[in-house]
């Protein structure tokens, strides 16, 4: 077992001193768990990666920051390797719930900052909402609406569900508005919803102006509830 001591010898010194670097802990090195460390650590971030299996941690021991054998469920475990330390510590055990869970509960117990726990079905999303995790994310249930959205809908190209009332979604831009400025269209009044970008051709207009007229062929990322969206969504 490594001491929290160890944690700290790594990583890039610049970056630990960087006030707003944020510090990640991902238990379960499963293919949600790697690939999310291995997404942290292409953005920079120190990633504390913990699994119990030793050919998962040798695997992985020199893709993170640091990479530690330890079974989650051990508080004393979780307390000596320092993961009060971290701001963010995603548990993403998938295939024992019941180990999920109790590292769940024992990281809410001593006081982690931020939980991001896995579940699989809406009845775990529920237990572990009631255990006290700050996120529940459902890696297969969100992937497959995801692509459900984009394979059902001839306007919807991508879409990220922000809460069960809210998404962020690009869609093409309905006829019924080109070459209407997004005043005229009167998108925000009628629909309640907020274009935050636009792409056309190879630009991306950010935040665009009330006065941006659209065109045919652009694309809008918007952001509002799920209704307003359909509602745009069967316009023509
Ligand atoms: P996917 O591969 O789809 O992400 P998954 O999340 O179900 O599937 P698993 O195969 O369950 O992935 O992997 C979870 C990882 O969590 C495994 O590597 C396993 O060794 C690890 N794990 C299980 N229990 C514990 C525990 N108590 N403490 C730390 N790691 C654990």
């Amino acid at each position: 077992m490594y001491t929290a001591s160890f944690l700290y010898m790594g990583g890039d010194p610049d970056v630990k001193n960087k006030r707003d670097v944020r510090q990640f802990a991902i238990i379960g090195l499963g293919r949600f768990g790697s690939n999310m460390a291995k997404a942290l650590t292409k953005m920079g971030y120190e990633v504390l990666a913990i699994d119990k299996n030793m050919e998962r941690v040798q695997e992985f021991s020199n893709e993170f920051t640091h990479v530690v054998q330890a079974d989650a469920t051990d508080e004393n475990a979780l307390r000596e390797l320092g993961i009060l330390n971290f701001d963010v510590v995603v548990v993403a055990i998938g295939e024992d719930m019941q180990a999920n869970v109790l590292t769940t509960l024992q990281l809410k117990e001593i006081g982690a900052p931020y939980i991001v726990t896995t579940a699989r079905d809406a009845l775990q999303i529920k237990l572990l909402e009631k255990i006290g995790a700050d996120r529940v994310v459902s890696p297969e249930r969100d992937m497959a609406r995801r692509v459900a959205y984009n394979l059902a809908s001839t306007s919807v190209m991508d879409y990220i569900e922000l809460s069960p009332q809210f998404s962020i979604v690009e869609i093409a831009v309905p006829a019924a508005f080109q070459d209407k400025t997004l005043m005229e269209s009167d998108i925000r009044a009628k629909y309640g919803i907020n274009v935050v970008a636009i792409k056309r051709h190879d630009d991306l207009i950010i935040s665009p102006r009330p006065t941006e007229r659209l065109q045919k062929g652009d694309v809008a990322i918007v952001v509002g509830s799920n209704d307003g969206i359909n509602s745009l969504e069967e316009l023509k």
